[in-house]
């Protein structure tokens, strides 16, 4: 009764059709009940999907960022309109800068050429900026409850388990050969709780590392030898190590000294500002005033604050008084340092 099975054609529908009623019945005992499975609405289901994206959903949720954001910015219109610094503080503390830019484009193009409604077609979908092809077929799914295959990282672990296949799934062929699955194993009368069960297996169940098999609703169909080795990844992630030597400087006024950060990415956010004198990794510096790690893309930094009394602002950096810190788009790390700190 292997899942190479639903390969095969004939017979085998009954049989596709049996692991679409396991995953989509455990799905409707199972499910989290999250916001974002509460409503049909395309924009919250975009904002979500972003948000998810690269964000754990434990910090999505659990600290009320996705309800906190549809507050300040409940529609396409007042996202579109929204003031930079005002949409970045509600994005503060997601990190990854360029997926809310984004998000801000894909809403002003919606409003400008579709009025404000979000097409349902897949092509309508794609030609909006920040849409690429699993996004589309979220929306497509989890809005408006339409049939669209999807995959995703817990997608592609489950099926290279389900076939036992060892093609690396960040290879054209992996993917390639994920989406066909997708669409082969797709259940078109309910893709809404199709793809979110599957999804969701794929997040608590067959989770990265060692899988819960003897809790999986779909595991008569599964042929992985050895799961936890699944799947397979063809490029490994290099992490660098840097540091960051920074200064608390506050003056007589009660002012911060902040600093802008620089790149595309972080660009709108601030910081305090970068002191390379300063000596780094020095417990035992009596100027050193706090220290943490904090970890971005494929970097992890030591930050370093330093005592920066009696510092003058270099170019472009701004004295901001400390009441209007709690406002002003910081950088998440740089955000709880200061908390702790002040
Ligand atoms: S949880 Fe186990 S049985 Fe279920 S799909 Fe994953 S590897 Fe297979």
């Amino acid at each position: 009764m292997g899942m190479r099975r639903l390969g095969k054609k004939m017979a085998i529908e009954d049989e596709v059709q049996a692991f679409r009623d396991a995953l989509v019945g455990w799905f409707e005992r199972e499910a989290v009940d999250y916001p974002w499975r509460r409503t049909s609405d395309p924009y919250a289901v975009l904002v979500s999907e972003v948000m998810l994206q690269q964000t754990r959903v434990a910090v999505v949720f659990g600290k009320g960022y996705y309800e906190r954001f549809l507050q300040s910015f409940p529609d396409v219109h007042t996202l579109a309109n929204a003031d930079e610094a005002h949409f970045l503080r509600a994005w503060e503390g997601l990190g990854y800068y360029r997926r809310a830019r984004q998000l801000q484009a894909t809403a002003r193009a919606v409003v400008e050429l579709w009025n404000g409604e979000f097409p349902r077609e897949e092509k309508d979908l794609r030609s909006l900026p920040g849409i690429g092809p699993y996004t589309a077929a979220a929306l497509r799914s989890f809005a408006f409850d339409a049939a669209s295959p999807l995959v995703d990282g817990n997608v592609q672990r489950v099926f290279a388990r389900l076939y036992n296949d060892d093609r690396p799934v960040d290879q054209t062929e992996g993917i390639r050969v994920a989406w066909q699955r997708a669409g082969m194993l797709l259940d078109e009368k309910r893709p809404r709780s199709y793809n979110a069960g599957l999804m969701e297996l794929g997040q608590k169940i067959c989770r990265v590392g060692r899988p819960d098999c003897l809790l999986c609703p779909v595991s008569r169909w599964c042929t992985a030898v050895e799961p936890g080795m699944l799947p397979v990844k063809a490029k490994k992630t290099q992490i660098t190590e840097l540091e960051e030597r920074a200064i608390l400087a506050i003056d007589h006024h009660q002012r911060c000294l902040m600093a802008p950060e620089s790149g595309g990415r972080k660009q709108g956010f601030w910081r305090l500002p970068f002191r390379e004198e300063m000596d780094g990794g020095n417990q035992n510096d009596e100027n050193l005033l706090w220290q943490g790690n904090y970890s971005i893309t494929r970097y992890k930094v030591l930050l370093s604050i330093y005592d920066g009394a009696g510092q003058q602002a270099k170019d472009g950096e701004c004295w901001i008084p400390l009441e209007e810190l709690e406002n002003f788009p910081i950088s998440a790390p740089y955000r709880k340092a200061l908390r702790q700190l002040l």
